[in-house]
């Protein structure tokens, strides 16, 4: 096992794999930006260093001074969290070149699965199920793109082959939009991602987001981790996640978390991982592959005991996998609130510093944050400071531990979430469970015409 880890991110993700590591011993180095001298696990790491200014393309994306991190530090293996560099195969490459273990995928293995028409390939190959699409990128002949939209039937999406973080997408609904729609995505794709292939899917109108993580060691044996609903969406982004997800059978799950683990195994996966899919009338229909942990991590560990972020670790220093399939065993129901610093309504950032704070607690509890009273939210970065996590025999206790914990929390000094997550909580359709990634959108206009 290591004996040094170095930690190449910020915030509560940071203080996530510091706990990881010093409940097993591991002794952490935190590199962090000037604006984040004062964080909690700067404070914990046994050592820090400070490795350029706020801006993130100076400090959490400049992979020179991560590794010169390392170097120094005499560290034997990097952590990369979640955002920043923790999917750019380039630094799993560099990582490794240097000398250090990659805490996650092959660099290649993170290549393929980044570009999503590669992904899309090899999950068709693997047998996952996939949107109906164009099987490959879209050809250049006009005539050719309009005779695989009318066989898919309209609407369709247009995607980048090198998108992500939803951006490089465009829905369309007739065919006299179509070549115009491909064209533009064509050129915005190229400037944004440095890769012009789109391809085309099927567009759902009603979906779920439902998740299967997976964990898979380097001598070819894979588990699935059971699934999350992640529909809970404003913009793409994910503010509300649970496990399982509402209204899904042990055979719908055993059958598409076997298709995710054999995936992995061709694929030649290692480490943890998460399989994306739409989900509408009974059918998964994968969309993309991430190859690191996830915000959402905590409600599966709930419910299945299992330390993912742990695992990782084990898995990046050559362990096999402790568990089978048959030792994955979910039990209860867990909910994740992420608590954003903004406006709970207009959603506009609410960095600065925090007068009080008070944690919830009791049964089926888990905080996952870095922040304190007295900390300030720097305006930098993203805008999540926590998450708020319960856990109860059934949903409806776990909804019922949200509401009391939602109420005890108590942050001064900044705007939170945490008045939005209430109203959710309230919500009849919310609370019978199954909504779909449209549902947060078309509420919060309601509650804006006043009409809710
Ligand atoms: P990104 O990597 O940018 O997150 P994804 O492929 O994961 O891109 O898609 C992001 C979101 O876009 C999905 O969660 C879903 O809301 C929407 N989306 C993507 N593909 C489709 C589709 N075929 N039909 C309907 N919605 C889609």
């Amino acid at each position: 096992m290591f004996e040094k880890i170095l930690i190449a991110n910020r915030g509560e993700i940071a203080l996530r794999i510091q706990r990881a590591c010093r409940e097993m011993g591991i002794k952490t180095v935190v590199v962090h930006s000037e604006a984040d001298r004062e964080a909690k696990y700067v404070k914990l790491a046994d050592e820090s260093v400070c490795i350029g200014p706020a801006p993130s393309i100076k400090s959490y994306l400049h992979v020179p001074a991560i590794i010169s991190a390392a170097e120094v530090t005499d560290s034997q293996a990097i952590h990369p969290g979640y955002g920043f560099l923790s999917e750019n195969a380039d630094f799993a490459d560099r990582v490794e070149q240097s000398g250090f273990v990659f805490i996650g995928p092959r660099g290649d293995t993170i290549r393929q699965m980044g570009d999503k028409v590669a992904a899309k390939d090899a999950m068709i190959a693997a047998g996952v199920p996939c949107v109906p699409g164009s099987d490959g990128a879209l050809p250049d002949d006009p005539a050719q793109i309009v005779k695989i939209a009318k066989k898919i039937g309209f609407p369709v999406i247009i995607k980048a082959a090198g998108g992500g973080g939803g951006r490089g997408m465009r829905v369309v609904h007739t065919e006299a939009a179509l070549i115009n729609s491909v064209n533009m995505t064509r050129t915005e794709a190229a400037a944004a991602f440095g890769n012009p292939t789109v391809y085309m899917e099927k567009f759902l109108e009603h979906p779920r987001h439902i998740e299967i993580q997976v964990l898979a060691d380097e001598y070819g044996n894979a588990i699935y981790l059971g699934e999350r609903d992640c529909s809970m969406q404003r913009r793409h982004q994910k503010i509300i996640e649970e496990a399982p997800a509402p209204g899904i059978t042990d055979a719908q799950r055993k059958k598409i978390g076997e298709a995710c683990a054999a995936a992995c195994r061709r694929i030649g996966y290692r480490g943890a991982g998460t399989f994306e899919f739409l989900f509408e009338n009974g059918e998964f229909y994968f969309i993309e592959m991430n190859t690191r942990v996830q915000v959402e991590h905590p409600v599966t560990e709930m419910i299945t005991g299992i330390d993912i972020v742990q695992e990782q670790i084990r898995i990046a220093a050559g362990e096999k996998l402790r568990y089978t399939q048959d030792d994955v065993v979910l039990r209860g129901h867990a909910m994740e609130c992420r608590i954003n610093a903004e406006d709970p309504f207009t959603f506009v950032p609410s960095p600065g510093k925090i007068e009080s704070y008070h944690p919830a607690g009791g049964p089926g509890i888990r905080i996952d944050s870095h922040i304190y009273q007295g900390y300030t939210v720097p305006p930098h970065y993203d805008s999540m400071v926590g998450k708020l996590i319960s856990y109860g025999d059934t949903r409806d206790q776990a909804m019922a531990r949200m509401r009391v914990a939602l109420s005890e929390m108590a942050i001064t000094g900044i705007k939170t979430n945490i008045p939005l997550h209430q109203e959710l909580f309230m919500d009849g359709a919310f609370q019978k469970g199954g909504t779909t990634i449209h549902y947060l959108e078309e509420r919060l206009s309601q509650l804006k015409k006043g009409d809710a």
